[in-house]
């Protein structure tokens, strides 16, 4: 909310904001062929007649891009269509060869449902969606230094979800809340890799401002494209103040489609509404209508993972966390399946906790890496917590251990058996000990006189005897207790 002096008396602005976000699925082919969806692949290399859109190439629906739509549908609480149908969008652009994006305006395949938010005053909140509807990308244009601009096809028909928010009165920092919570969710359903820095989510933001008590919305400006957290929030605090000064003056918002620059800070006009491209709509002839049946849906239910507050809530109660702990473990759903592995290997939810926040979540953030990278497996992690209960070793003993194996690439497993096939029965450790101290008679003596010197060779001794299996610890103890006699 803003504060503005109107003619001697102070008004309250408050914002309004609505989205559409575009996120691309992670499916393994395209929408409408069976071309592959890679990023970062060698330019124009996936693809073929139907994506580019050659004359009298036919389109097919491909089903895994519509099982990953129904589970972000499910994972954002939408009704499911049982019948919903595509729509050509026309437009000419370099990088739509077909001239044609094919999209769904009139049927979308959800409706409703709301994204899960957490107000600034910490207050659990939830945007409603008005609809989310599937369609397909177009190419990549890029505009080199040197004046030549490419183009890249290999986007071009990759699946995308347009999710579209109702209107609402929120902060800069509530909408990028929100779109943070619908790219946590898509990724945690394996829908959409979340990655905004490579345009695979992205945001169209629609700012309006009102005078405090007003009964209807202003009128709204649309942001195009915002591919960052920081854009999102800075691009809303930019154009609100903007519209809150032009009012303020006297003056009107037109509304209009405006670009983001995030370098100089400000929103500049695009295109107006009047200028607003026709799309020219129609239903897509080459498409037959999408029928989802309730079976599908049940069986796309039934495959999702437990879900993050589900999750949240049973650790609170079955594994006693604290909050403060589950922040790391929630943020990624693979964090808490490796945490929930070690568990199922028998190791206590507080240990698992305990070692992922400390040396794997120590080791991954180092490197930059993701816990499926992590070299160790989950049984033999647990393997090396379980041997610290029963002291075979101790903790630090163990994160040794470990740290020896992740640096020297070594097995994890190998080196535990070496650790823990070490003799700790007191009376063959002192059957060696008391061998090695009878037979050095003048170590004993040195020792005896405050010169700890002959220790180590001591320990060696004893280590010789042992072939190595005495556990060095103990026999330094051993020793020392001995002496002190
Ligand atoms: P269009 O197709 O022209 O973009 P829509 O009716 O689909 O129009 O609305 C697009 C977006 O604009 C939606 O996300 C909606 O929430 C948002 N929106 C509509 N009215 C307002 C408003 N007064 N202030 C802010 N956002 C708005
Ligand atoms: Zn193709
Ligand atoms: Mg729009």
């Amino acid at each position: 909310m803003a504060k503005i002096a109107d003619g001697g008396e102070v008004m309250n602005w408050i914002t309004v904001v609505g989205l559409e976000i575009h996120a691309q699925m992670a499916t393994q082919t395209k929408m409408f062929c069976a071309c592959r969806r890679e990023a970062g692949a060698e330019a124009n290399l996936h693809i073929c007649p139907v994506c580019v859109g050659w004359p009298g190439a036919l389109p097919v629906l491909q089903s895994e891009a519509v099982r990953c739509a129904i589970r972000a549908a499910l994972c954002l609480g939408c009704e499911i269509q049982e019948l919903s149908r595509f729509d050509r969008k026309n437009y000419f652009y370099p990088d739509l060869p077909k001239g044609y994006q094919i999209s769904q305006f009139y049927k979308p395949y959800a409706l409703g449902g709301g994204i899960p938010f957490i107000r600034d005053d910490q207050s659990a909140a939830t945007l409603p969606l008005v609809r989310i509807h599937m369609e397909e990308d177009a190419g990549k244009s890029s505009h080199e230094s040197d004046g030549t601009s490419r183009i890249d096809l290999n986007r071009c028909s990759s699946p995308l979800l347009e999710i579209v928010t109702e209107p609402m009165m929120m902060s800069s920092t509530e909408a990028a809340s929100c779109v943070r919570s619908v790219r946590n969710l898509l990724r945690w359903v394996d829908v959409c890799d979340g990655d905004m820095e490579k345009g695979n989510l992205r945001c169209d933001v629609n700012v309006s401002v009102m005078p405090e008590g007003a009964k209807e919305y202003g009128t709204r400006t649309e942001l195009k494209n915002l591919n960052s957290f920081v854009s999102i929030e800075r691009s809303i605090v930019v154009e609100s103040a903007r519209q809150i000064e032009l009012l303020a003056a006297g003056g009107t918002i037109r509304q209009e489609t405006r670009l983001w620059d995030q370098d100089k800070e400000i929103t500049e006009s695009m295109r107006g509404k009047e200028d607003s491209p026709d799309y020219r709509y129609f239903p897509e002839p080459d498409l037959p209508a999408i029928s989802i049946s309730n079976a599908e849906i049940q069986t796309q239910r039934e495959s999702l993972p437990e879900m993050p507050e589900v999750r949240e809530l049973r650790w609170l109660e079955e594994y006693k966390f604290q909050e403060r702990e589950i922040v790391p473990l929630m943020a990624r759903r693979a964090n808490g399946d490796f945490l929930e592995s070690m568990v199922s290997e028998g190791v206590a939810p507080t240990d698992a906790s305990n070692w992922f926040r400390g040396e794997i979540l120590r080791y991954l953030n180092e490197r930059s890496e993701k816990i499926e990278s992590f070299p160790v497996s989950t049984k033999s992690m647990a393997r090396l917590i379980l041997a610290t209960k029963e002291d075979l070793f101790s903790v630090g003993r163990a994160k040794s251990l470990l740290q020896e194996a992740l640096e020297a690439e070594s097995s994890l497993d190998h080196l535990i058996d070496q650790a823990g096939s070490q003799v700790q029965d007191e009376g063959e450790l002192a059957g060696w000990v008391d061998q090695v101290l009878s037979e050095n008679p003048e170590a004993v003596t040195k020792i005896q006189a405050g010169d700890e010197k002959p220790m180590g060779f001591l320990m060696g001794q004893v280590m010789r005897l042992s072939s190595g299996q005495a556990h060095p610890r103990k026999v330094q103890e051993l020793i020392k207790d001995r002496l002190a006699n």
